[in-house]
């Protein structure tokens, strides 16, 4: 259990909602608060997941449930199947945020600019209208490969992931309706979860961290359209990284502080001046955290052109070719198919439309769904279709026991008995896995390698 040194807490004293003593009680206790969030599209009820466990609902999030014990999370074929995400209560406040600033009936187009490993940005795509486009964006290429893996399993096919610095942002002036900054910070809101933060904390550190903060606002903010609305976040208690930042964006940076409603129940308490809103642990059921809401001011003004596709090296799946892939995918669903390098590309229509302005000034890490790469023979279908929410409902499927699925997902060897023949989807409690190739003498295992299983351990089944 942590033990916070004085010259942090000395910090706090004076801020808003801030009891010191009810505070270092929290953190002295041993309890810890386990939550998560569905994926709606592929999960509506929770009592699917972790039966033997009491799921409550975390009353700012429609889909986000308290868990009674931490399960292992990584022996749970669920988890891999993108049926839920791993998330801190506090922060799925960020529906809440959403809901009363954006007008989420029109299709928006979104940047998550500091989205990995991507509980934000898996947020955002479930609350934000299916009309629109999100970017996810992780700086740090490590941790953008990780993003976009978290993507993959979430299945959405509106997401592009980027790994751009936020300056590469100010190419697309004036172009999202939102953006969100979820910042780098200097962490205190986790101590409880992560001990070993808590040495690392220095004053210096979160001076550093509010500077880094500003600069990746500033280079955020010509992005964001004039009447567009910027949602920042961090997870740490400081006035510096917080009510500091607020003061700054609306002093000096044309932004419009939005308050928001929340229920008095909820012990979410107001920042400083009114402005943001504060997670404290001793108050709410989740983590420390803060979060605040702008519109941008100014008059509205024209938003980059799209640009032609050809010139990326993104064209559009001849029509042969597309009837090929056509049965591999959900009927009724509006989609483009494109073709980039040797892959056939899934997005539907309006992300198509952005993709070539998008390749033109950023680094694109995955666009939509990666279907599969086409062969003379057919399609050699993708992990990430497997995992999407655009598959065929009536593709060949095998239903593995809790054992097998985890074998399958360590990318071990499997046996299965009356399987039929060619491309089939693994499958756990009817949802997709990965794909296996079901040849006559033997099973060929297609789970990617970089997302297989490493740890020796049994589900919680
Ligand atoms: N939004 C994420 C989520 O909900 O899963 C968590 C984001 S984490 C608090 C901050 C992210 O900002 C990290 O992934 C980190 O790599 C990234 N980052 C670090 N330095 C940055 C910089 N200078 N500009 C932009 N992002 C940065």
């Amino acid at each position: 259990m942590p033990v916070l040194p004085e010259a942090f807490t000395d910090t706090l004293k004076g801020l808003p909602g801030f009891d010191i003593q009810s505070f270092l009680q929290v953190h002295a206790s041993p309890e810890r608060v386990t939550s998560l969030r569905l994926q709606p599209e592929k999960v509506t009820d929770p009592s699917v997941l972790f039966p033997s466990l009491t799921k409550t609902p975390v009353p700012w999030n429609r889909y986000g449930y308290y868990l009674s014990s931490r399960p292992s999370f990584t022996f749970d074929p669920y988890f891999h199947a993108g049926a839920y995400y791993v998330q801190e209560a506090s922060s799925m406040f960020l529906e809440e945020a959403l809901r009363q600033t954006a007008d989420l009936s029109k299709p928006l187009k979104a940047l998550d600019l500091c989205a990995a490993p991507g509980g934000k940005s898996t947020l955002l795509q479930s609350v934000l209208n299916r009309g629109g486009l999100l970017v996810a964006n992780e700086v740090i290429k490590t941790r953008a490969a990780i993003l976009a893996d978290n993507i993959t399993r979430w299945g959405a096919d509106n997401v592009v992931v980027t790994n751009n610095d936020p300056r590469d942002f100010s190419r697309l002036d004036g172009y999202f309706d939102l953006v969100t900054v979820d910042a780098p910070c200097s962490g205190s809101g986790l101590f409880r979860r992560d001990p070993e933060a808590v040495e690392e904390w220095s004053y210096d550190n979160v001076m550093l961290c509010s500077q880094r903060q500003q600069r990746i606002l500033a280079d955020a903010l010509p992005a964001l359209k004039p009447g567009g609305v910027l949602i920042y976040s961090t997870c740490s208690y400081a006035r510096e990284e917080d009510e500091q930042i607020v003061e700054w964006l609306c002093s000096e940076m044309g932004m419009e502080h939005i308050p928001l409603q929340t229920d008095p129940a909820w012990n979410i308490i107001p920042g400083e001046k009114q402005r943001g809103y504060r997670f404290y642990p001793d108050k709410v059921s989740g983590e420390g955290f803060f979060i605040a809401c702008f519109r941008k001011q100014g008059a509205a003004k024209a938003s980059p052109r799209a640009v032609s596709r050809k010139k990326n090296g993104i064209s559009l799946l001849p029509q042969k070719d597309a009837d090929r892939v056509g049965d591999w995918l959900k009927e009724g669903v509006d989609h483009v198919l494109l073709t980039h390098k040797d892959d056939v590309i899934v997005l539907p229509p309006q992300v198509a439309a952005e993709l070539p302005l998008l390749q033109q000034h950023l680094y694109l890490r995955k666009a939509g769904v990666k279907a599969g790469q086409l062969t003379p023979k057919g399609l050699l279908p993708d992990h990430q279709l497997a995992l999407s929410t655009i598959i065929a409902d009536d593709l060949p499927v095998m239903e593995l026991a809790a054992e097998q699925a985890l074998r399958y997902l360590r990318k071990e060897d499997i046996r299965l008995d009356n399987a039929g023949n060619g491309w089939t989807l693994m499958r756990f409690g009817g949802m997709n896995l990965g794909w296996a190739k079901i040849l006559p003498n033997r099973v060929n295992n297609y789970y990617p390698k970089e997302m297989r299983i490493l740890k020796a351990g049994t589900p919680d089944y």
